[in-house]
């Protein structure tokens, strides 16, 4: 039984946790492999880099930095794994944390999933999914989906346009745009993975027509009503991205667009494996932090870049050490 009179993080379960599966390859803040132990923290040892000179433990940067309630942590990163993303009132509820908590801590799991950018391989289907712009979550916005779209031309504009593809090495969806998809969108999510690729599957749709021609590639069109029994992959393909889509849309209630993309990662990954929060590839990712802090940035920037939306109503959170941890720049989600 536990000792009431230990202290939380001296768990029996959290110290074997750091034992057995936070391990330290590289320092979190300039990644230089070369550190050294630099005497004890509570249960565990804290480094110090030769190059930046700083120090740090085995979860820093991780989803459980800084956090108070680790092994509350661990009991939430388990129900998640089990039983996939739940409200967060269910999650408030069984774990005995505040609403906020809740959503910090699911978002925290979900940015150490990264978005598969492995090559698609000779044949690659390839879709555009298309979700609603959703300010969910931003103070002071009076949103009603309804109201805000007038028309198809409008609903097109006000779309989050996001690229399916499947090939060799699975199921991926990424965001490229909020607005009307262009070659250049569909090239900048897609050209690393469709190098080697020489013909792309798609249902009828221009642009993926023109995306083909630009990149000089076979361009196989079908209809997806005949697809036909026998072709697994063909009909998987179609179905993820409608079950994508109904996940984010009625099992969540709509995502905001600044976290869709995690969503998607997530989502990408488990058509694949089952998802393992407490995995020590997990662990591995020290940049997690670094994209939970900086999630508000990461999005007014793409809005800028890429979209046909206006970055509106910020939201000011603020950690003050967003900055200092290191992400390789294919890390950030979109
Ligand atoms: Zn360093």
């Amino acid at each position: 039984m536990k000792n009431a009179n230990i202290k939380s993080d001296f768990d029996p379960i959290l110290v074997e946790f750091y034992n057995s599966t936070i391990k330290v390859n590289t320092c979190p803040y300039c990644n230089s492999s070369s550190f050294y132990r630099h005497g004890k923290y509570k249960f565990t040892y804290r480094y110090k880099c030769r190059e930046c000179k700083k120090t740090f433990i085995p979860s820093t940067g991780t989803s459980i930095h800084y956090l108070k309630k680790k092994k509350v942590f661990l009991d939430y990163a388990e129900i998640l794994k089990a039983d996939g993303i739940l409200t967060l009132r269910k999650m408030c509820k069984r774990v005995g944390i505040a609403p906020l908590t809740a959503f910090d801590w699911r978002h925290k799991i979900l940015a150490s999933v990264s978005y598969n950018d492995k090559s698609l391989g000779e044949e690659a289907l390839c879709k555009d999914v298309w979700i609603l712009y959703s300010l969910k979550g931003r103070k002071g916005v009076r949103f009603d989906n309804k109201m805000f779209i007038k028309n198809l031309k409008d609903l097109d504009k006000k779309t989050s346009k996001l690229v399916a593809a499947d090939g060799n090495s699975g199921y991926s969806i990424k965001l490229s745009k909020v607005g009307s998809l262009e070659v250049s969108d569909i090239k900048r999510v897609l050209e690393m993975k469709i190098k080697g690729t020489r013909r792309i599957i798609t249902t009828e749709n221009n642009i993926f027509n023109d995306f083909a021609q630009n990149l000089k590639i076979e361009h196989k069109k079908i209809k997806s009503e005949f697809i036909k029994p026998k072709e697994l992959r063909l009909r998987n393909f179609f179905s993820f991205n409608e079950d994508f889509r109904h996940w984010i849309n009625n099992s969540l209630r709509g995502v905001a667009t600044k976290y869709i993309q995690l969503y998607a990662n997530f989502y990408s990954y488990c058509r694949k494996k089952i998802f393992d929060p407490l995995s020590r590839s997990v662990f591995m990712k020290k940049y997690v932090w670094r994209i939970f802090t900086s999630m508000e940035n990461i999005y007014k920037s793409f809005l800028t870049n890429y979209s046909e939306i206006a970055y509106t109503a910020p939201i000011k959170r603020y950690w003050k050490t967003s900055g200092i941890y290191f992400i390789e720049s294919d890390k950030v989600p979109y």
